[in-house]
């Protein structure tokens, strides 16, 4: 039975509604964390935390589960993923609003932080629940994401007309059906000073079955309008070792919409030059162009996937070393307040 998911038009022949392939796999996605370990036979090697998981539930497509090695209690997919103990430990400087989103709302759901380019929060929606999320506490339901606040943020960017590129984020913008994507489009559309929209999303990767006829017909159409950027958010090579991610990152890339991947530096899961170097090659060999590497967001409950600046200005130095210029990201810190994304080092 699937609940809770936006369905597809209807079929002419019978009312009964359509469910997209990845309606379904997301509707059918992972939730129970002993399912997960069952799955994974890690049910006697590591345990989960109830009261994290009631924080911030757990979410796993099928598709990403593949992905994960079984036995393994350190599987850099499964870390990611996983609700533990650690996520309950109260650190100062661990704040559930790091990055200073609600002072850069002008209109709901719209970010207007720096020069130039505006954040649209789509939907509350992801595929997948990464525990070091800056968004997991973010209030969503004052926020947005609701159609009627959609006008709003329009109204706002009518006004702006030194705004030319248009971040769809959330949430997953993706996760919004392939009609209410069109319908946003269109509007933002109608903004002539509007030239670029970019998507900030994880669904190639974590739900590849979303890259569909469907929506590349609809990324197809509002790519005559617009320049089209999708970054996508991976973290370790081992995320794009299956043929269903690099069938989907394949035809985002024939439909010419420029690609870029950003990706968390996480202690325990990609804190080495080795796996950070192979992310990179493995990011450029399906047509990704490594864009930033952020520093973790001090955001509460993520605090033991924290990275040192030192050793990560270290990894950088190593990898600038070993890998071609374009291959190498830019590490950044947000910094609340600050006109773009920091540099490091910064404060
Ligand atoms: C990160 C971010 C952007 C995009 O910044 P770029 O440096 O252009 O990638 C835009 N708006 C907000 C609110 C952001 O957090
Ligand atoms: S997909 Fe992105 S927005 Fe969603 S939980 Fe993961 S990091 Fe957060």
């Amino acid at each position: 039975m699937i609940t809770g998911i936006a369905v597809k038009n209807q079929t002419k022949n019978t009312s009964k509604p359509v469910v997209s392939t990845w309606q379904a796999a997301l509707a059918t996605a992972i939730r129970d964390p002993s399912v997960l370990l069952e799955r994974l036979n890690l049910k006697n090697n590591i345990s989960f935390s109830d009261i994290a998981q009631r924080q911030f539930r757990l979410l796993v497509p099928e598709s990403y589960l593949q992905r994960m090695r079984p036995g393994d209690p350190n599987d850099p997919l499964l870390r990611q993923v996983l609700p533990i103990n650690a996520e309950m430990q109260i650190l100062t400087g661990y704040q559930s609003d790091p990055v200073g989103d609600s002072h850069a709302t002008v209109a709901l759901g719209l970010l207007h932080k720096y020069q130039g380019r505006a954040l649209l929060l789509t939907t509350a929606a992801c595929a997948i629940h990464c525990r070091y999320c800056f968004r997991r506490h973010f209030p969503y339901s004052d926020s947005n994401p609701l159609r009627e606040n959609w006008q709003s943020a329009l109204n706002y960017l009518k006004q702006h007309s030194d705004i030319h590129e248009i971040i769809l984020s959330g949430g997953d913008p993706l996760t919004l059906s392939d009609a209410r994507l069109y319908e946003l489009g269109k509007k933002l559309a109608s903004l002539t000073h509007i030239q670029r929209l970019r998507l900030h999303t994880r669904l190639p990767i974590v739900l590849p079955e979303r890259i569909d006829e469907n929506l590349l017909t609809c990324l197809a159409k509002l790519k005559q309008r617009f320049q089209l950027i999708i970054v996508i958010h991976a973290n370790h090579a081992q995320e794009l070792a299956a043929t269903d991610v690099q069938h989907a990152l394949n035809q985002l890339h024939q439909a010419n919409i420029t690609l870029l991947n950003q990706s968390v530096l996480l202690r325990s899961i990609n804190d080495n030059t080795d796996t950070l170097c192979q992310l990179s090659e493995a990011l450029f060999a399906q047509h990704v162009l490594p864009y930033y590497l952020h520093v973790l967001d001090k955001v509460q409950g993520a605090a033991h996937f924290a990275v040192p600046d030192e050793l990560a200005l270290f990894y950088l130095d190593t990898m600038r070393k070993r890998l071609s210029g374009y291959l190498v990201p830019k590490l950044v810190r947000e910094v609340a307040g600050a006109a773009s994304k920091c540099p490091l080092p910064t404060i």
